[in-house]
């Protein structure tokens, strides 16, 4: 099976994606996600430029060699666009080999170890009153377990809380041709976040399985003081709770705290996990397929978690294409340290321009019986959604000065 085609499909419904289509000799078409939110046209120039020329004529079959030729190749390792490049290679790659296979992708990264992916989904509110309901209306669409994420007095918005009822595709941000600014105070944070958890679990109970996104905007010791002050509200996780390429800084906040944490999604490498991993100083694994260099990386990374009995948590924000989402679901229902998958269904238009096998149903996805990925694009309908640049916010304390977002 040798490659004929990889194209590089640029589409805008409701949000920004890159695809890479990669077509073979017999007719195949496989699909991998190259979306890197906020600078798409990077990648797709790493890909149109300097990787599709050199897989015309290969074996498409040859997915670790293939992996390999890219990663090393290169030289200059690592980083956000070379990953979402290789992953998406990768992916399509996969999909390609289990359509000749005539089996989902699932099963040939070892057949289900599960019936079904229990997913989370994210609610939020202004004020504890609109969060209460936002969990309600998260419960009525089938999630069991909630990301909670509130406002908090004096800071008028804030990352993944909508200032108004939330758009189709997901409360995440809106669209803004240049960045917008938030400001963020710590202190005022700290303070109000227990209260806001007491008041959650006062309402819906122990059961309910509850997450939070700190999003990287702690220093070590007050991610500490955090995840000591939210241990009565029993989280499933406390995600992000300091920028963790400091990873030492990490042994810091387990001295204090049996929160649960989770951490990675802008991670790229099982080379950024090296010692939360082998130090057990996080428990859940947050890279996505599309950003940590597709199945063949993503594999070997959970494998590496698992000896130390650390679970997945693979990002599922709506940036992550429904290719991207599909790969995530095939690796969820194979490995055995599956943890949870964070799932944000896209709009309709994106599904218009996706079409996709894999099904949400009473708190659990399943990426379908399709052979592959179970993933089509239709570029037709992805031709008519135009690419606009579109940034995420940046933050600044009260002073001015930035700080993580
Ligand atoms: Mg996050």
């Amino acid at each position: 099976m040798r490659i004929t085609g990889a194209d590089v499909v640029v589409t805008s419904p409701g949000r920004n994606f890159v695809t890479l289509e990669i077509t073979t000799d017999d007719g195949l078409t496989g699909y991998g996600d190259a979306t890197l939110n906020g600078r798409e046209l990077a990648v797709a120039s790493y890909l149109s430029d300097h990787v599709s020329p050199l897989l015309i004529g290969r074996d498409a079959h040859r997915i670790e060699d293939t992996w390999q030729y890219l990663y090393r190749g290169a030289y200059w390792r690592r980083g956000p666009v070379t990953m979402a490049a290789i992953a998406a290679v990768d992916v399509a790659l996969w999909d390609l080999k289990a359509q000749v296979a005539g089996l989902p992708l699932y099963q040939l990264l070892g057949g289900a170890s599960r019936s079904g992916i229990r997913a989370y989904g994210h609610a939020s509110g202004r004020d504890l009153p609109e969060l209460l309901d936002s969990i309600r209306e998260r419960q009525e669409q089938g999630f069991r377990s909630i990301r909670v994420q509130s406002g908090v007095p004096g800071l008028e918005t804030i990352y993944g809380i909508s200032a108004a009822p939330e758009p189709a595709g997901g409360p995440e941000h809106g669209r803004h041709p240049q960045p917008s600014e938030e400001i963020w105070d710590t202190q005022a944070y700290l303070r109000h976040l227990p209260t806001v958890f007491e008041e959650v679990r006062n309402e819906f109970g122990p059961e309910l399985p509850l997450l939070h996104d700190v999003h990287h905007r702690l220093t070590p010791i007050q991610a500490a003081k955090l995840g000591k002050a939210l241990e009565p509200y029993d989280l499933f996780w406390l995600e992000d709770c300091t920028p963790a390429e400091n990873q030492d800084g990490l042994r810091l906040v387990r001295q204090h705290t049996t929160t649960p944490l989770a951490i990675g999604e802008v991670f790229n490498s099982a080379v950024d996990y090296q010692t939360l991993i082998r130090e057990q100083l996080i428990d859940y694994v947050r890279s996505a397929v599309t950003h940590a260099g597709g199945i063949t990386a993503m594999r070997k990374l959970f494998d590496l978690a698992a000896q130390y009995q650390i679970k997945s948590g693979i990002h599922g924000p709506t940036d992550i294409s429904p290719v991207g989402m599909a790969a995530g679901l095939h690796l969820d229902l194979a490995i055995h340290n599956f943890g949870i998958q964070e799932f944000m269904p896209h709009s309709a238009e994106t599904y218009e321009v996706f079409r996709h096998s894999y099904t949400f149903s009473d708190g659990y996805l399943h990426p379908g019986e399709t052979p592959g990925l179970g993933v089509t694009l239709d570029r037709a309908a992805a031709a008519r959604f135009e690419y606009r640049p579109a940034y995420l916010p940046v933050n600044r304390l009260r002073d001015g000065t930035i700080h993580d977002w």
